[in-house]
């Protein structure tokens, strides 16, 4: 029989720039992936994950079917289950859960964003009444900047416009390795000198060699260098009057509050110089127009994250960057075409189905105001005014990760008895391992469902594992969590593997057994693909074949609109905060632990440590499997040194070392480099072994070289607005193995 050869228009999954490809599926088997060109988004790219992909799908580790737990929880004795079996078995014991302990006692957690179907994960919570006690490393991953945003100017404002800005400033990311789409716009443009950049990062990056100037501060000030730029900007005039004028709210108080981050003081916090700070801020204040593309390692400061957002908010507004060609774009939900619009998530998340008086126990509600219920109330009440639609539950309303896993523990405020990790490693992302290890295996968590592509650390501690189907194996249909107007379309371009299953009927399926029926109207995603671009006037195979949908450009939509914040502005001076009890203005405040504020840990522990350096081909802690082709190249966890603080410790490059914290100790192997200040180190973050014992205590070596462990979750010395917690800024010591 002749073989037969399809082209699939898929949209790449491994990571958040869901680049449209190409999968070459020869007899229902994927033989090749490529960019695909006429994507209106990535234009052709593909990275060397996308490359990959069919070795990562085939890899013979891949999970294929339901496991239920047959020993001791770690003991790794699996027997195989159908599906209906464990669906059934899931559902009876979070019905028993439920009626004794209430529909709160159920935590979710997940991973990095792997599928398009959050909505169905909290509909099916809204449902079962849970207060969307939800979390995620979402928390230190941008969704706090999100509702920074949100709080501030009533939409999104992190997207640059890359294309046309004349100064790009890449704070707090490393785009040749991380923001690959971003990168590639970039690249060229700098090559042609046609764009400044400024990079803002302790470590001397790939992306910062190519910038016109590299503000290597000390890890964790950045509100300190933001609000030392508010100041040079505001006191040498060089902020844009007339959109100060008409529409900021604030701007006297806002110019108090910076006089006292002078650039002496400010130099004095981050270790920069004083012209440094000031050369930068007039760069960035007279290029017009400018951007600031974002990374995450702002995010994960603790205690001051927020303020860094807010001033960088600020910092777009008074240059009058704000929604203006090559500056900032504001982005709002739902692309609309032929007089409708997509159906957003917010649409299908049946928020008005969870009591009134559960919504109030959500964990951390009464805590971290302004990513809970209490702020996403007043958010939603602005948002919907705005844009004709509510603000989607699924991302602003997170509970922070170090409650969640105390909640396990001390069964305060209330006990979480059962938890779904979707798509989601937490012995990896969540801060203080230890502690997360110990609620993962403590009695009082009587049921743990992990849906999974492999088994990892998390899944080996779990009750039953499920295989999940991947991007290739399931249809692609998103607006980006309502973050954007563009829409994105994949096709499914094989069956699922084996039993795998996509997490839509995951939760559907488990929402019917539990009394949902009536609210599960579509059979498959592609049914819910269709139903979602019903109102847009196009069909579903034209949509594929587009491959994405976008807008026409459109700027300063405010000057027909307004904001969508309670005075119509953007808040230099956020009323909202203020309303929650929270101070209106930015403000720096140092790290939770610091050569400043806490002196009296530097004798034991002189380095300053920032973890989480993210290196391509890995995303996260995902694609550490040998047999691919991504561990062959990157095969050991690195931590970066520099050579004088190398040799002041007898090490050399290639030596394993042992990093240090209050909280305990891991392994990497010495990578020297002049690229990192001397009093810093930088670790790799998410680093297991799938290759080594599977079972406990080893976990495929989660407790090794994992630099959660060295991480602070103390829930007081996390960001008061929102819970994120500290991975960067930390003391340390070092010493050879
Ligand atoms: S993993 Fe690579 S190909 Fe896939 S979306 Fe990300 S950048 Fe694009």
């Amino acid at each position: 029989m002749a073989s037969r050869t399809e082209v699939k228009k898929a949209g790449c999954h491994f990571c958040h720039n869901n680049c449209g490809l190409l999968v070459h599926v020869q007899d229902g088997k994927v033989v090749k992936v490529e960019g695909n060109r006429d994507h209106p988004i990535s234009s052709g790219y593909i990275c060397a994950r996308g490359t990959k992909a069919p070795k990562w799908l085939y890899h013979p580790e891949q999970l294929k079917y339901p496991l239920k737990r047959a020993g001791k929880r770690g003991e790794g004795k699996w027997e195989r289950i159908s599906w209906d079996q464990a669906l059934d078995e899931i559902a009876s014991k979070l019905a028993q859960l439920k009626e004794d302990y209430g529909a709160e006692t159920l935590m979710v957690t997940e991973g990095t964003y792997r599928s398009d179907h959050f909505w169905a994960r909290t509909r099916f919570l809204n449902l079962f009444g849970n207060p969307q006690n939800i979390t995620c490393p979402g928390i230190i991953c941008s969704m706090n900047c999100y509702t920074i945003n949100l709080a501030l100017i009533g939409s999104v404002n992190i997207i640059s416009d890359l294309f046309n800005t004349k100064c790009a400033v890449l704070w707090g990311g490393n785009h040749v390795e991380t923001f690959l789409t971003r990168w590639r716009i970039l690249r060229g443009r700098i090559r042609n000198k046609d764009v400044k950049t400024i990079v803002i990062d302790p470590i001397k990056t790939k992306t910062a060699k190519h910038a016109d100037m590299c503000l290597q501060l000390r890890p964790g000030t950045d509100a300190a260098l933001a609000l030392g730029w508010i100041n040079v900007i505001i006191e040498e005039n060089l902020y844009d009057k007339d959109f100060v004028d008409k529409w900021t709210h604030g701007f006297n108080e806002l110019r108090e509050r910076v006089k006292a981050y002078t650039p002496r003081k400010v130099a004095e916090i981050t270790g920069l110089t004083k012209e440094e700070i000031v050369e930068s801020a007039r760069l960035y204040a007279t290029t017009k127009p400018a951007c600031i593309d974002r990374g995450v390692a702002t995010d994960q400061i603790g205690l001051n994250a927020t303020r860094v957002e807010q001033a960088r908010v600020i910092l777009k507004a008074i240059t009058g960057n704000m929604d203006v060609p090559g500056g900032n774009p504001v982005t709002g939900p739902a692309f609309k075409m032929n007089g409708g619009s997509f159906v957003c998530d917010s649409e299908l998340e049946l928020a008005e189905k969870c009591p009134p008086e559960q919504r109030q126990k959500q964990i951390g509600a009464d805590r971290y105001k302004l990513m809970t219920f209490p702020g996403w109330e007043i958010l939603d009440k602005y948002f919907k005014k705005h844009y004709g639609v509510s603000h989607p539950q699924h991302h602003p309303l997170l509970v922070s990760m170090p409650l969640a896993i105390r909640a396990i523990i001390d069964e305060k405020p209330y006990p979480i008895k059962a938890m779904i990790s979707w798509a989601s490693n937490p012995m990896m992302w969540a801060a203080n391992t230890k502690l997360v290890h110990e609620a993962l295996t403590h009695p009082n968590l009587e049921l743990h469902v992990v849906l999974e592509y492999w088994m990892t650390p998390t899944a080996q501690l779990a009750d039953y594992v499920l295989p999940s189907a991947s991007w290739l194996e399931r249809p692609l249909c998103t607006t980006f969590e309502d973050w954007s107007d563009l829409a994105w379309a994949g096709e499914r371009s094989v069956e699922p593997l084996g039993e795998r299953r996509d997490d839509y009927l995951f939760w559907k399926e488990l929402g019917l057994r539990l009394g949902q029926k009536g609210y599960w109207p579509w059979e498959t995603l592609e049914e819910v693909a269709e139903y979602r671009i019903s109102r847009l006037g196009i069909s579903y195979e034209e949509f594929i074949d587009r491959g994405g949908l976008l807008p026409e450009p459109e700027f300063r939509k405010y000057e027909k609109t307004g904001f969508s914040t309670p005075t119509g502005k953007v808040e230099l001076y956020s009323t909202i905060f203020e309303r929650l009890g929270y101070d209106p203005l930015p403000y720096y405040e140092e790290p939770p632990e610091s050569p400043v504020r806490t002196p009296e840990l530097l004798e034991q522990y002189p380095l300053v440590l920032t973890t989480g350096i993210k290196f391509m081909p890995m995303f996260h802690s995902e694609h550490r499997q040998l047999g691919i082709g991504h561990r062959e190249k990157h095969p050991d966890p690195l931590v970066h040194i520099h050579p004088e603080t190398a040799r002041n410790h007898g090490i050399k490059d290639g030596d394993w070392v042992y990093i240090e914290t209050a909280r305990g100790r891991i392994k990497q192997k010495a990578n020297l480099t002049e690229d990192i200040r001397p009093d810093v180190v930088a670790s790799e973050a998410s680093w297991w072994f799938p290759e080594k014992q599977a079972e406990a205590p080893s976990l495929f070596g989660a407790l090794e070289s994992n630099s959660n462990i060295l991480t602070i979750d103390d829930p007081d010395l996390c960001d008061p607005l929102v819970g994120s917690w500290c991975n960067r800024g930390l003391l340390c010591k070092i010493y050879k193995e």
